[in-house]
């Protein structure tokens, strides 16, 4: 029997290989394409990143990609409910508060706690007018933003896809473990089966650089760290109309009732160097909420009494800029082991979320030809760093996503990418 043979190979059927799944058949019908995903049609999900993510769509980004990108999973989202695929996005607002303060600071004044202030809801009352607060600031506020569970998010990208192009091929239980070829890439799961591909697009999440025994030439110039957040009980039921909220140096996600999911950017960030590596044991769970205590007891003075529930963590990817790397890398033409061949998709910072429609879009007109990838993402942008400047760098930028507290520089900019 011949080796099936598809235009298109997507390693990973998490929500960024889903996305690009959707944008190819989007932009080409006639596409021939693969999506070979380790995990079973039951329980892939468990298998990176997008089961553990917190889900927030947030529209708060300096770069203009960044806005695009995020602009680009908004129109999807209703492009997929169009298509009769509703992720059942929940629309909550989204503020970033507090990058004015400092330590010495007064107390909150009227505002007193961010989860129990019950003027948020007029925040949002005329989306084109920004609220003030005479005690605090509040950087920036998007009424569109909200979450999304991230599985339903994939799960409707790959549907839809498959409405769109019906020859769609997605593989479960297919761990690919090698890549190989000059003209085509020739891919071997676990199981002895093989494919050949035109392009093989690779989605692996945290497995970017470990997924099919990557040849070192197309090595991801990506740092892999741990993402983690609690979810809490309130003492008291969370308000309604809460809205996300960013601190310098925290999210939180008000989860209905008295939930509320809070996640940590600590000090000091290990770099993993394989993302099935464990968990620092020193660098304890409890330590993601008590690294940040300051911080949480200047915004939510009463945090002593939340009680943990849940902690969740999983290892993700980050660059130096905060952006992501997208593209052939190490330039090769000549087959796999000059990195010729593989497109990676990978560095989405915390926001493989908020930015899967840009990132799918891009990657599709990329490997389509339509338009080349922007430059502030291609990967190619990193030629030159040492493996350890890319770690030290994307540690830094994960350190500092949303501010730092206390701050280390007044002026309240936002760190966002
Ligand atoms: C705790 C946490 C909170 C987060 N919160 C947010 C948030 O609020 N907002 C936001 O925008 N982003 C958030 N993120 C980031 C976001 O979740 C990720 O960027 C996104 O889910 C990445 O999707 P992915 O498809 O690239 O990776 P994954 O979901 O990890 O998918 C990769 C897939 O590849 C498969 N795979 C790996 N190796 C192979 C192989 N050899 N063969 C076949 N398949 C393979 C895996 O099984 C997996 O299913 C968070 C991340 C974490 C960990």
């Amino acid at each position: 029997m011949s080796t099936p043979f598809f235009s298109h190979a997507i390693i990973g059927g998490g929500l960024l290989g889903s996305s690009v799944a959707y944008h190819l058949s989007r932009i080409s019908k006639n596409a021939s394409i693969a999506v070979l995903e380790r995990g079973s049609s039951l329980d892939w999900a468990a298998h990176g990143n997008t089961r553990y993510s917190t889900g927030l769509i947030t529209s708060s980004h300096a770069s203009e990609a960044g806005r695009f990108m995020v602009g680009q999973t908004f129109a999807d989202l209703e492009d997929l409910k169009g298509l009769g695929f509703d992720a059942n996005f929940r629309r909550v607002g989204c503020v970033e508060v507090g990058l004015s303060l400092t330590p010495s600071s007064p107390p909150l004044g009227p505002l007193g706690n961010i989860l129990h202030f019950e003027g948020w809801h007029k925040a949002f009352a005329d989306p084109s007018k920004p609220a003030s607060f005479d005690d605090f600031l509040v950087s920036e506020q998007f009424a569109r933003d909200g979450c999304v569970s991230p599985t339903d998010l994939a799960a409707c990208y790959r549907n839809a896809a498959r409405k769109m192009n019906p020859a769609l091929d997605v593989r479960f239980d297919s761990d690919v473990v090698a890549m190989e070829g000059e003209d085509m890439v020739e891919l071997t799961t676990a199981d002895g089966s093989k494919i050949r591909a035109g392009t093989v697009i690779n989605a692996a999440g945290a497995w970017v650089n470990s997924a099919a025994g990557a040849p070192a030439a197309s090595s991801v110039p990506v740092g892999l760290m741990r993402a983690d957040y609690w979810m809490m009980r309130a003492p008291r039921p969370i308000p309604a109309s809460t809205p996300l909220l960013t601190l310098p140096g925290a999210y939180i996600k008000p989860g209905g009732g008295d939930r509320v999911e809070i996640g940590t950017y600590r000090d000091e960030q290990v770099v993993y160097g394989h993302a099935d590596e464990p968990a620092d044991q020193e660098d304890n769970e409890v330590e993601s909420i008590m690294c940040k205590l300051e911080l949480l007891k200047t915004f939510i003075p009463d945090i002593e009494e939340y009680a943990p529930v849940h902690y969740t963590s999983a290892k993700t990817t980050y660059t130096p800029d905060g952006m992501p790397v997208l593209g052939r890398v190490g330039g090769g033409t000549g087959g796999v082991d000059s990195g010729g061949g593989v497109f990676a998709v990978s560095g989405c910072n915390g926001y493989g979320v908020t930015w899967s429609g840009g990132l799918g879009r891009i990657v599709a007109e990329a490997v389509l030809g339509v338009k080349n990838v922007p430059a502030e993402l291609d990967a190619g942008r990193y030629e030159g760093w040492t493996e350890e400047e890319v770690k030290k760098g994307a540690a830094e930028k994960r350190r500092t996503k949303f501010g730092v507290w206390p701050p280390e520089e007044q002026g309240g900019v936002s760190a966002n990418a």
